[in-house]
């Protein structure tokens, strides 16, 4: 081998991730290989956010993100929301922020995003290689990295960052968990996250459409209930919305251990219901349940309430039993359901699980079992709530180890 032949990096995947440590390390005089197995870099980036790309969230903290909290804190330390927006606006993107602190390109259009980091790479010296799937990575004196195709390649540091099983429609795959594997890597199990969940209760699908604010409580057989507030859309198979999406991650872990119990509060912001249907009762006595209902709830799911308390239709609110008013209190501080599944890796827009972050350097994102290796952004085992904070992760990751890599 030439020392010509030789990269100083070469980085396995073209997302966010990827993208930004071949463009650190680039802009730091290495000479940085890009390979990506796709026809194009970015694809996760230019379908993120609904093709509009919530690029970083305002509020960006480790609390937003599970498993290591240690690693998290130690990429957030070094790139956090401040860094994150600079650095874009470097590249020329303009930004907005809406509503919940998440930040979108001004544009409108994921394609300002992927672009900018591509051009940026380019004007770096980056080599992007597309339509390469690498499919081997030896470690001796330096990494062999071999596509599919049979060609090889040689580098001082190997990073991957080749992304979760997620969405394989653009691009998500095993691949990055084989070859981290391979090097000596243990994978934490794999379950869908940011992704809606089924649910036993069949009748569910008569509120199909719907959306409500409301507090999601999940108790996933560990010690805390999980909470989380905004919107549920109820579906034919369950429930979806940010407010579920949030805490599938969560849900998907528990699941393998069981159906896992799940209520809504469908009146987050009343913290005393008993005293709420109280007054409401005083006021309209005369009233029948679908009636004593109007402009609480929402018609349908006021129905469905109403048949899962056993209340009688067409019994005046006056003649309720204590018992009665105690189940619908109860019911709508908290209407369990029972989540069975959740929604399959086609629509989840993340993995929970993935590379034991244990394995890895906190602060440098170097492979613990294979010195060299870089290891970054959903390959590992964490991830964020829907907001921007699994792009922002990502970002993180690739700046951290670009930084750290040393010097020859
Ligand atoms: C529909 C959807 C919407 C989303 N919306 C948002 C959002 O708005 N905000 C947000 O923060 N997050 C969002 N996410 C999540 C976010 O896109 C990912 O968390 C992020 O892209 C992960 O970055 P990454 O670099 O780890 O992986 P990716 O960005 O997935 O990049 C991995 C790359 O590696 C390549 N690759 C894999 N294996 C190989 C191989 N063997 N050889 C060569 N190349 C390989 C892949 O083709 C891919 O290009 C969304 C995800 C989806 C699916």
């Amino acid at each position: 081998m030439k020392n010509t032949d030789l990269y100083d990096v070469i980085i396995v995947g073209a997302g966010a991730s990827g993208l930004m440590c071949a463009l650190q390390c680039a802009r730091r005089g290495k000479r940085v290989l890009l390979l990506e197995k796709e026809g194009q870099p970015g694809r996760k980036i230019l379908v993120s956010g609904n093709g509009r790309c919530n690029l970083t969230n305002v509020y960006v903290s480790a609390e937003n993100y599970q498993g290591s909290q240690q690693l998290v804190q130690a990429v957030l330390q070094k790139f956090p929301f401040q860094k994150c927006l600079a650095f874009f606006h470097s590249l020329g993107v303009l930004t907005v922020q809406e509503e919940a602190g998440r930040v979108f390109p001004r544009t409108g259009k994921s394609t300002a995003v992927a672009e900018a980091l591509r051009l940026a790479c380019a004007e770096a010296g980056v080599e992007l290689k597309t339509n390469s799937r690498v499919v081997k990575i030896e470690k001796k004196q330096s990494f062999r990295v071999t596509l599919q195709t049979a060609e090889s390649f040689y580098g001082k540091y190997c990073v991957l960052a080749c992304g979760s099983k997620a969405y394989p429609q653009v691009g998500g795959t095993e691949d990055g968990y084989a070859l981290a594997r391979a090097l000596g890597h243990h994978i934490e199990p794999l379950t869908p996250a940011l992704c809606a969940l089924n649910v036993k209760e069949k009748a569910v699908a008569r509120l199909q459409g719907i959306r409500a604010q409301v507090r999601v409580r999940v108790w996933p057989g560990t010690a805390q209930e999980i909470q989380n507030e905004g919107e549920v859309l109820f579906t034919s198979y369950g429930l979806s919305g940010p407010a579920v999406l949030n805490v599938s991650g969560a849900v998907s872990r528990a699941l393998k251990r069981g159906a896992v119990p799940f209520a809504l509060d469908l009146l987050p912001e009343v913290p005393n219901k008993q005293a709420l249907l109280k007054e409401r009762a005083a006021l309209f006595s005369q009233r029948r349940a679908k009636e004593f209902f109007a402009g609480l709830l929402h018609e349908n799911i006021a129905n469905l309430l109403i048949d899962f308390a056993g209340i009688r239709k067409n019994v005046p609110v006056k003649e309720w039993t204590p018992n009665t008013w105690q189940t619908v209190a109860r019911t709508i501080g908290a209407w369990p359901f029972s989540v069975v599944s959740a929604r399959p890796w086609t629509e989840a827009m993340a993995a929970a699980g993935g590379v034991n972050c244990a394995e890895i350097n906190y602060n440098t994102l170097e492979s613990l079992c294979c010195p060299g290796l870089y290891i970054l952004g959903e390959l590992l085992d964490v991830d964020g709530r829907s907001g921007g904070f699994n792009l922002h992760f990502a970002w993180g990751c690739g700046f951290t180890a670009a930084l750290a890599m040393p010097e020859d």
